[in-house]
């Protein structure tokens, strides 16, 4: 069996975003651009299906511009065998749903028995590309997922739900599942699993070949921080009673938290 795992390049969490002076997206320059962290867990879990002998094969598949091949030879460098490259231009004027039908052609001719993904990607936090594609592709997807465990044409796994319960969910291969923390810790690529993944290969197919219309459904029309917090307040009559007092009027008069 294949394992196809779903990688998304996003900025580093660390990162500092920056709106473009005139309000149309962010300013990508001086970003650092890490794998999606949820995607990390999707690209360890199918490794160790692999490893417990229950996959043969596993391949990235991820859609974004040149820079995304930086992501992918992560995935490669931590063990996957192989990887699609989905190449745009740019994500601009592109949404979720221009997404799955991208990653769903670039899927054309690919044999898979399961796609592993993160919950959401920490750019956009959307959560709509796997529900998305799954409908195309016609699979059960399940989300949110921190236990999996591969059996007999059947993938059976754990969603974590509210009060700390859990719900356990069996559905038939193919299907797609999306990885939540917790559900295993991601090993860091080694030193000879970085040099080998510059062997391995990666199939380019471009966007514009795949016959996928970008017509969003859905359009950004605005972009904005939140605003600037206010600077703190630091009490300091010189008296230590006078402190606290001082302390419990702003609490109670200013902030109305007690
Ligand atoms: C710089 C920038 C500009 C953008 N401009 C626009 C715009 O102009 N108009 C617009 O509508 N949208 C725009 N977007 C949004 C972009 O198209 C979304 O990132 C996309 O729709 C995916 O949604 P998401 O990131 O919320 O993914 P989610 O649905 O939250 O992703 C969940 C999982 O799906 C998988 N996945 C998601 N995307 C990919 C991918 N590309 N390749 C492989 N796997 C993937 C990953 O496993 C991920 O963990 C922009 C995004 C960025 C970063």
């Amino acid at each position: 069996m294949n394992i196809v795992v779903l990688v998304k390049q996003v900025p580093d969490t660390e990162t500092k975003i920056k709106i473009k002076a005139d309000g149309s997206g962010i300013e990508t320059d001086g970003i650092k651009w890490v794998m999606n962290p949820y995607d990390e867990y999707a690209v360890e879990e199918a490794l160790k299906i692999k490893e417990a002998g229950k996959a043969d094969e596993v391949t990235i598949l991820s859609m974004g511009p040149d820079r995304a091949i930086e992501a992918i030879r992560t995935g490669l460098a931590m063990g996957a065998d192989k990887a699609i490259h989905v190449k745009v231009d740019s994500l601009d004027g592109m949404d979720a749903l221009t997404t799955a039908q991208a990653l769903a052609k670039g899927l054309d001719g690919v044999e898979y028995g399961l796609i592993v993904c993160g919950k959401q990607a920490m750019d956009d936090d959307q959560s709509a590309v796997p529900a998305m594609l799954c409908e195309l592709l016609g699979i059960p997807q399940v989300t949110v997922v921190s236990k999996v465990e591969v059996g007999e044409g059947t993938v059976t796994v754990n969603r974590d739900i509210e009060g700390g319960a859990k719900m356990v969910i069996e559905a038939p291969l193919p299907a797609l599942v999306a990885a939540t923390k917790g559900l295993n810790e991601p090993r860091y690529a080694s030193l000879p699993g970085i040099m080998k993944a510059k062997r391995k290969p990666v199939d380019v197919k471009n966007f514009a070949d795949l016959g996928v219309e970008p017509v969003s459904k859905t359009e950004i029309i605005g972009w904005s921080l939140p605003d600037e917090r206010a600077a703190g307040k630091v009490i300091n009559t010189g008296d230590r009673e006078q402190n606290v007092k001082e302390l419990v009027r702003l609490l109670r008069e200013e902030a109305k938290v007690i």
